[in-house]
C-alpha cells in the first residue's frame, strides 16, 4: 500500500517536540512526527506510569516523563494533549518551565476555555496556538493512536489576537505535514460551529443509548439483538470516552445550551408533523437532510460505502 504520509521532511521543523498526554491524539502526534520527521527530539510526557511504561515500549519518543515541568525545558513546541479539563493545570505547571520563543499548543476539543485556562499562565515571549485536530475514533489510549489519523481531516487553529504570526505560521506547516487540512478561526466561532457538528451529536448518542438501556418494556438483549435499525451507530459514539466528554460539555456550556435549544424546537415541529400527519413536510425535511449527506462525501469527509462508510482497518476514524 503507498505510504499516504508521504516522504519524510528534508528538515525537522522544531528541534524538541513535547507531547504532554500520552492518549489517542498524543500517541497520533508522536506517530506522525517520527514517521515525517516533524522534530528532532520527540518528547512523551504522562501522568500516569503505566503510560509512560507503554509509550517506551512502543518506542513513540525519544524521551519519556511523568514531570511536565521538567520535560519543558528547551522545548521549541509543546502540545497539551489532555482532557480539556486538565490543560489549564498542566498548563500552570510547564509556565515557569518554558524557554523564551517556545510555542505551546493543545488539541482540546473546546477552544474558548482552552484559551482562558492557558493564557494566564504563559510567560513573555511563547506563543499559544491553540489547535482542534477535527479527527478522531472512540478509543483511547496510546495503543489507540496511529500515524494517518490526522490526514485529510481538518485541523483549526484558534490563535490569539497578539499571537507571533511566525508561531501561526510555524502550526499551519506542523499540521499540513501530518496530512491535515489547516483552518484558522476564532475560538469563539469554533466553539459554536463544533456544538453543533459533534457536542451536540455526541449528547443525543449519549441519550438515547442511556434511554434504551432504561427501557423497562424492552429487554437490554432485544436492544442489542435488534441494534442494526440506526442504533447500533449510535452506540459507537456513546463509547468514547466519559472524562474527555463531560470535560467538553462541562467547558463549551453556552454553545451547547445554545444549540440545543434549537435541536429541541426543531424536534417539537417534527414531533408535531407526526402527530397531525404531515408526511409531505417529513419528506421534505428528509430529502433536505439527504443532501447534506450527499455534500459531506462530495468534500471527501465521508466514502459513499454502506454500513455508514466504516471500515475495519485503524485508519477509520471520525471527526470529533
Ligand atoms: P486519551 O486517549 O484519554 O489520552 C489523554 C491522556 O492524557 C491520558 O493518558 C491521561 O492519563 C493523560 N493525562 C490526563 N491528565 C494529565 C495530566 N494532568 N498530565 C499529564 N497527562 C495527563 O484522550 P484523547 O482522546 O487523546 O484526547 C485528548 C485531547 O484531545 C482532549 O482534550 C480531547 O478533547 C482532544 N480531542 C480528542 C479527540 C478524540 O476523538 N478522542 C479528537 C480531537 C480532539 P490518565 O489516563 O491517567 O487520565
Amino acid at each position: 500500500m503507498p505510504d499516504r504520509l508521504g516522504p519524510p521532511l528534508p528538515q525537522p521543523l522544531f528541534e524538541k517536540l513535547v507531547i504532554v498526554g500520552v492518549g489517542l491524539i498524543g500517541s497520533s502526534l508522536l506517530r506522525v512526527a517520527r514517521r515525517k520527521g516533524l522534530a528532532r527530539v520527540l518528547v512523551g510526557v504522562d501522568r500516569s506510569m503505566d503510560v509512560c511504561a507503554r509509550v517506551r515500549e512502543l518506542d513513540l519518543a525519544d524521551q519519556v516523563y511523568d514531570d511536565a515541568a521538567a520535560a519543558v525545558v528547551g522545548a521549541d513546541l509543546v502540545i497539551l494533549c489532555t482532557p480539556v479539563g486538565a490543560i489549564g493545570s498542566v498548563a500552570e505547571q510547564i509556565g515557569p518551565h518554558l524557554s523564551a520563543g517556545a510555542i505551546v499548543s493543545d488539541v482540546g476539543s473546546v477552544k474558548g476555555a482552552v484559551v482562558a485556562s492557558i493564557s494566564p499562565h504563559l510567560p513573555a515571549g511563547v506563543s499559544c496556538v491553540p489547535a482542534h485536530p477535527v479527527a478522531g475514533t472512540e478509543y483511547s489510549g496510546p495503543d489507540a493512536g496511529f500515524a494517518t489519523l490526522f490526514h485529510e481531516r481538518w485541523c483549526i487553529l484558534t490563535p490569539l489576537e497578539d499571537a507571533d504570526p511566525k508561531a501561526v505560521d510555524a502550526m499551519n506547516a506542523f499540521w499540513s505535514a501530518a496530512g491535515s487540512k489547516v483552518e484558522v478561526m476564532t475560538p469563539a466561532h469554533h466553539d459554536l460551529v463544533l456544538a453543533i457538528t459533534s457536542h451536540v451529536p455526541h449528547l443525543i448518542a449519549y441519550n438515547i443509548v442511556g434511554t434504551a438501556a432504561d427501557l423497562e418494556e424492552v429487554t437490554q438483549s432485544e436492544v442489542i439483538k435488534f441494534s442494526a435499525g440506526g442504533f447500533r451507530d449510535f452506540t459507537r459514539i456513546a463509547a468514547s470516552d466519559p472524562t474527555m466528554w463531560r470535560d467538553i460539555f462541562l467547558h463549551n456550556r453556552e454553545a451547547v445550551l445554545e444549540m440545543l435549544g434549537r435541536f429541541n424546537e426543531d424536534l417539537a415541529a417534527l414531533q408535531r408533523m407526526i402527530r397531525w400527519g404531515d408526511g409531505q413536510g417529513l419528506y421534505d425535511l428528509f430529502t433536505r437532510t439527504r443532501e447534506i449527506r450527499r455534500s459531506i462525501i462530495e468534500q471527501g469527509q465521508e466514502t459513499t460505502a454502506a454500513d455508514f462508510g466504516r471500515r475495519t482497518s485503524p485508519d477509520a476514524g471520525s471527526d470529533q
